[in-house]
């Protein structure tokens, strides 16, 4: 247990000298938060994703510092490859050359700082972005990308998510609810009907906005039925994903819970 001789869990509130100390300790590692800045319907903000992604590397970092790993969460990457809200407003995209390259020259430099991984932990589900997030990790030794589309994580998330309505529906709402409550409009959120429109099924038919998806507000799914308390459970999932596969990773033997 590190916990008591540890400096915070936030990379960039440590000083250099906190740095150098938590870098002598076992297990170094580096939780990159990425997400993205993009319209989440009507009653959630556009850092959504990555207040989610960042959210969780706080949750992990210290979980991860009860099994022996000196983990930190780094400052988050808030942009990302957005084109699916187009046609509402503050959709800011980068390229999804810009961010590959940005992503591998971040995780690189988490490395060369004497990280032992560099673990990035994403929000963001568009097809173009992920592509450019698993290019960047597969290209620097000791980048790990868990994610939560996988079969192994997926399963755990719940049946919106499991269906594929997960933009702005239950499953974000819940998770925003349960760490930044004040920035979720409730009264617009508690009016939301249901949109029982599957995001992965419309990109698999090759639809690339969520406007000729049919979601006319931004949003998938059911954001009524969102509560911090499913949001907190999500997150407990969250967190074992990336605990897991750090510790797999370093051959470290754990149980989560
Ligand atoms: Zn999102």
């Amino acid at each position: 247990m590190l916990a008591p001789t540890m400096p915070a869990l936030r990379l960039a509130e440590l000083t250099t000298v906190a740095v150098e100390a938590l870098l002598a300790l076992p297990h170094p590692v580096a939780l990159l938060p990425v997400g993205s800045t993009e319209p989440h319907g009507p009653h959630l903000p556009l850092a959504t994703d990555t207040l989610l992604s960042e959210h969780t590397c706080v949750l992990a970092a210290r979980a991860l510092r009860a099994r022996g790993v000196a983990a930190v969460a780094c400052p988050p990457l808030p942009y990302g490859v957005t084109h699916y809200a187009d046609g509402f407003a503050g959709a800011i995209s980068l390229s999804a050359a810009t961010t590959e390259a940005m992503l591998r020259e971040l995780c690189a430099a988490h490395r060369a700082a004497g990280f032992e991984r560099v673990v990035v932990v994403n929000h963001h589900l568009e097809p173009a972005h992920l592509d450019a997030v698993t290019r960047a990790v597969a290209g620097v030794d000791g980048a790990l990308f868990p994610t939560q589309l996988s079969r192994r994580w997926g399963r755990l998330l719940g049946e919106e998510f499991k269906k594929g309505e997960c933009h702005a529906g239950s499953y974000e709402s819940s998770l925003v609810l349960a760490a930044r409550p004040e920035l979720v409009d409730e009264a617009v959120r508690a009016e939301l009907a249901e949109v029982p429109i599957s995001l992965s099924k419309a990109m698999r038919e090759g639809l690339t906005t969520f406007k000729a998806m049919g979601a006319a507000r931004g949003y998938f799914g059911n954001p009524s039925a969102a509560s911090a308390e499913e949001g907190r459970e999500l997150y407990a999932h969250l967190v074992e994903m990336v605990v897991t596969e750090v510790c797999e990773s370093l051959s470290i033997g754990t149980v989560v819970g």
